[in-house]
């Protein structure tokens, strides 16, 4: 159980010499002794909520009537025990089976306003049974880690939230801006209008906001005031099914060609090289300093080929391949888009099949860039109270950094609210077996946070 400020840690946080860190407010210490006072009561809230499936309803090959309510519970239960740290509670609920909790401390007044986001509906475990419990929804606490789904991604983030909002008050402290704690449902789906975007509609806004999803990358707990977009994209080509004995006559120099047969598999691969070859030319030409290199890149994550039968006695009629795409902040989704379709095309103009037969793009999502200023007074809050709490970054090394995923910060930033992603976890075990969360990172993240309120919101005399 964690019970001092966490020393730097050589190996988890580089080897490089610090850099002389700016000067920073002495840390509230009444505060941060009593985040390790309430960490064990947190670690059995995070516990409770790891207990309660709470997999989003809309998430792919899920019944919702198996699991319809899970969120809702996790939303109430966090809600309590914000209602006893004296929080007004709201509920936004556009699907009254799925509400979301609003939860608002009021400040003296005079200071800045502050959202503090995550969701609590998860993915959908894989292979349950090769967890460390056999079991998902069975918490387990082991070598300083709590393993269980939704512990990383994100119930351990909002832990930290109310593990920081205690602390604050325990310590007898009174802030003087309002603070808002948003649990939302839905983000796993991106059902942004079912949680974070409608409970912003609803009137819940502030002067800035942090998402408490897991920023890991690529110190723990990292100040990441940047994301990448991305677009879910599928792209169809048709091809001529017949029996696979007319291959020859299609393919071979000499013979019919289309006429006796296309195959789609192989008029698809056509298309996943040429988006390979602009994948190659991304490496060159979009780049963003906040990321590591070679991030934006276009991923097949899905391909489906038949003629309609699961056969290979054909060619097949028809095949898909799916794609997620990220590019970086300074793009617009348009431009994107459209350099994507020009590449394809060119590519299918230097087939004969393909150009009287062009590949058909289905843009099923768009996930917007999260894009706030690093110099932002938020972020510098962030930056000086994670350095007060962890020390300050290696020297050389940047102080903010992107967030390899996507988040709600970016439906924040749509509605004009200054953001930037900050929580415990580790996103590498996110959405993978064995999800957990080093209980320390969760400690220090509720100080991190806890001195980044004060330094936000402000404390009234
Ligand atoms: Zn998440």
């Amino acid at each position: 159980m964690p019970s001092q400020t966490h020393p730097i840690d050589p190996v988890r946080y580089g080897t490089e010499p610090a850099a002389p860190a700016r000067p920073i407010a002495a840390a509230p210490s009444a505060v941060l002794s009593a985040v390790d006072a309430h960490a064990e009561a947190a670690i059995a809230l995070l516990s409770d909520l790891v207990a309660i499936n709470s997999i989003n309803p809309l998430f792919p090959g899920i019944d919702r009537a198996a699991v319809i309510g899970g969120e809702t519970r996790c939303t109430d239960l966090l809600g309590e025990r914000l209602a006893a740290l004296g929080a007004e509670i709201h509920r936004v609920a556009p699907d009254p089976e799925r509400t979301n909790v609003v939860a608002v401390l009021k400040g003296a007044g005079g200071g800045r306003s502050l959202i503090l986001n995550g969701h609590l509906d998860t993915v959908a475990p894989f292979t349950p049974e090769r967890w460390i419990s056999g079991d998902p929804w069975k918490p387990t606490l082991k070598d300083g880690r709590l393993y269980g789904l939704g512990s990383t991604d994100m119930k351990g983030g909002l832990v930290s939230v109310v593990l920081a909002l205690q602390a604050i008050r325990a310590a007898g402290v009174r802030l003087k801006g309002d603070v808002q704690v948003h649990a939302v449902v839905g983000e796993e789906t991106m059902s942004h209008e079912l949680g974070t975007s409608a409970v912003l509609e609803a009137g819940f806004t502030a002067d800035a906001a942090i998402v408490v999803e897991p920023s890991s990358q690529p110190f723990p707990l990292s100040v990441a005031p940047v994301s990448a977009g991305n677009f879910n994209l599928e792209i169809t080509v048709r091809g001529r099914a017949t029996h696979a004995g007319n291959r020859g006559a299609a393919i071979r120099p000499g013979g019919e060609g289309a006429s006796a047969g296309v195959n789609a598999v192989e008029k698809a691969i056509l298309v996943v090289q040429a988006l390979q070859t602009l994948e190659e030319e991304w490496g060159q030409t979009k780049s963003h300093p906040a990321f590591p290199t070679g991030f934006f890149s276009l991923v097949p994550g899905v391909f489906h080929g038949d003629a309609g039968v699961p056969s290979v006695g054909y060619m097949a009629d028809k095949a898909t391949v799916g794609y997620l795409v990220w590019y970086p902040p300074g793009d617009t989704a348009d431009a994107v888009k459209a350099e994507i379709e020009r590449h394809v095309g060119h590519a299918a103009a230097l087939d004969p099949w393909l150009r009287e037969n062009p590949p058909m793009f289905d843009w099923k999502s768009n996930w917007p860039v999260a894009d706030t200023a690093e110099d932002h007074p938020l972020v510098r809050t962030l930056v000086d109270a994670r350095a007060a709490v962890l020390g300050p970054i290696p020297r050389g090394r940047r102080e903010t950094w992107s967030l390899n995923a996507v988040t709600d910060a970016s439906f924040l930033e749509a509605k004009g609210i200054p953001t930037t992603v900050f929580g415990p976890g580790n996103l590498r075990f996110a959405h993978a077996v064995d999800e957990h969360i080093e209980i320390q990172d969760l400690v220090n993240g509720a100080k991190v946070l806890a001195l980044a309120i004060l330094g936000w919101c402000g404390v009234a005399d």
